[in-house]
């Protein structure tokens, strides 16, 4: 073996990936089953005790699951992953190991419209609360903490606005705390940042968009960077804490730099059971070695289009990290120097009803809420995927009235700037 690391396509491609050891099947079988068959009455005992890793039930582990767990946190650069049903879901673990009844954490205010909901309304039910801050105003961080702020939730490139977070500012706002940074990297993808490289502790994906991307299956993950010291404090309890769930033994303690991971699988996700399917997660793996290769067309794309866009005289402004008048543009060459992503919105000077007609008349772009599929998307969030917020928390998320999203595809970007010129007239 060689020692330099290797590059991000060849993990893309290889990480976790070995050929199956009793057929030679080359490609990571999908290991279609609900249970393990355990080797005898000490070995079953041992792995319900936590004292040995293996599969026992197909609600906390599977092979293919694994495989996938591997791929992401080699990508991320983490220590170890945990896989979920939906990106949703692995916002929900990731809490789920960090918070109490009562406790709080701090989550910028420009997030996909979805995080809005769950964290300002879902998660009240159980105690756990959200205070939304300007994310470009980075003191605002630091004024929100209080004695109960668990952790800090930021998207390192922010949908739908496009705004680049000052990550390595923000994560050492979070360890003077003493608490972890979450980074949601959906839209930037560890092909363009990898928010570890800068700070953050965890990384949560919707793997649903350009992990898997070919909108073909939901899909989350949680990566843990290992490098988060649970036991500098008192404020994680339920990893510093014995667990009364098993036998008194302390995570922290036994699992060290893989406690936040062990955690979430043998308690959150057993306890809770938002588990990713095998057939989900074979689509992901396939997606996923394809990653690198998307991303650059993607970004090319969507660099054209936007520029396209600039120039349109119904267009009132156009926001994407790519282009060269673009505030973000400063931070985007230093947190995605491999281009600004596929996804961003501008503003038709024609408002709200110029946006659903806009929507009508494209061919090429299909009209759903999805970002990150090989095929381009168009979407007016103010009626569609933010409209349970306010008027003026959809403006804070960057989804007011006038505003379109576009989530470029890999297709021709001649083609893609036809239609949506034939579009706008
Ligand atoms: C889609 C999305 C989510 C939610 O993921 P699901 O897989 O739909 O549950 C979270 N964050 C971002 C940035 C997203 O785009």
């Amino acid at each position: 073996m060689r020692n330099s690391p290797y590059g991000f396509d060849t993990l893309a491609v290889h990480a976790g990936a070995a050929p199956d050891p009793t057929t030679g099947a080359r490609i990571t079988p999908i290991y279609q089953t609900a249970a393990y068959v355990f080797d005898d009455a000490d070995h079953a005992a041992s792995l319900f005790n936590l004292q040995e890793f293996g599969n026992i039930y197909g609600r906390i582990s599977n092979p293919t699951v694994s495989v996938l767990e591997e791929k992401i946190a080699a990508l991320e650069g983490g220590r170890s992953a945990l896989a979920v049903g939906s990106g949703h879901a692995a916002q929900m673990i990731a809490m789920f190991g960090l918070l109490n009844p009562g406790d709080e954490f701090i989550a910028s205010n420009k997030l996909y419209g979805g995080s809005v909901t769950q964290f300002g309304v879902s998660f009240k039910k159980m105690d756990w609360h959200c205070n939304f801050v300007d994310p470009t105003d980075i003191k605002a961080f630091k004024r929100a903490i209080t004695e109960k702020t668990k952790a800090i939730f930021l998207e390192a490139l922010a949908n739908p606005g496009g705004i680049v977070v000052d990550i390595e500012k923000v994560a050492a706002i979070a360890h003077d705390a003493g608490i972890p940074l979450i980074v949601d990297n959906t839209m930037a993808t560890p092909y363009l940042c990898r928010p570890i490289e800068w700070g953050a502790d965890i990384v949560v994906h919707s793997a649903t968009k350009f992990l898997d991307g070919h909108g073909n299956s939901l899909g989350g993950v949680v990566v843990d960077s290992g490098r988060f010291n649970w036991a500098q404090n008192d404020k994680f309890p339920s990893l510093t804490q014995p667990s009364e769930a098993y036998h008194g033994l302390t995570f922290s303690e036994t699992f060290g730099d893989l406690a936040y991971t062990v955690y979430n699988r043998a308690v959150g996700l057993r306890d809770l059971g938002p588990t990713l399917s095998p057939f989900n997660a074979f689509q992901i793996l396939t997606g996923m070695e394809t990653l690198g290769i998307r991303m650059e067309r993607h970004c090319a794309n969507a660099l054209k289009v936007a520029k396209f866009l600039e120039g349109h005289k119904k267009v009132s402004w156009v926001s994407y990290a790519g282009l060269a008048k673009n505030k973000y543009r400063r931070l985007a060459r230093k947190y995605l120097p491999g281009g600004a992503g596929a996804v961003f919105t501008f503003g038709l000077k024609g408002g709200y009803q110029a946006g659903l007609k806009l929507v009508e008349r494209v061919e090429i772009f299909s009209h759903l809420a999805n970002i990150g599929d090989t095929r381009s998307l168009i979407i007016h969030p103010a009626s569609t995927t933010h409209r349970q917020l306010s008027e003026e928390q959809g403006i804070a998320a960057g989804a007011g009235p006038d505003v379109v999203r576009l989530s470029i595809g890999i297709e021709n970007a001649e083609d893609l700037i036809a239609d949506l010129q034939d579009a706008l007239k």
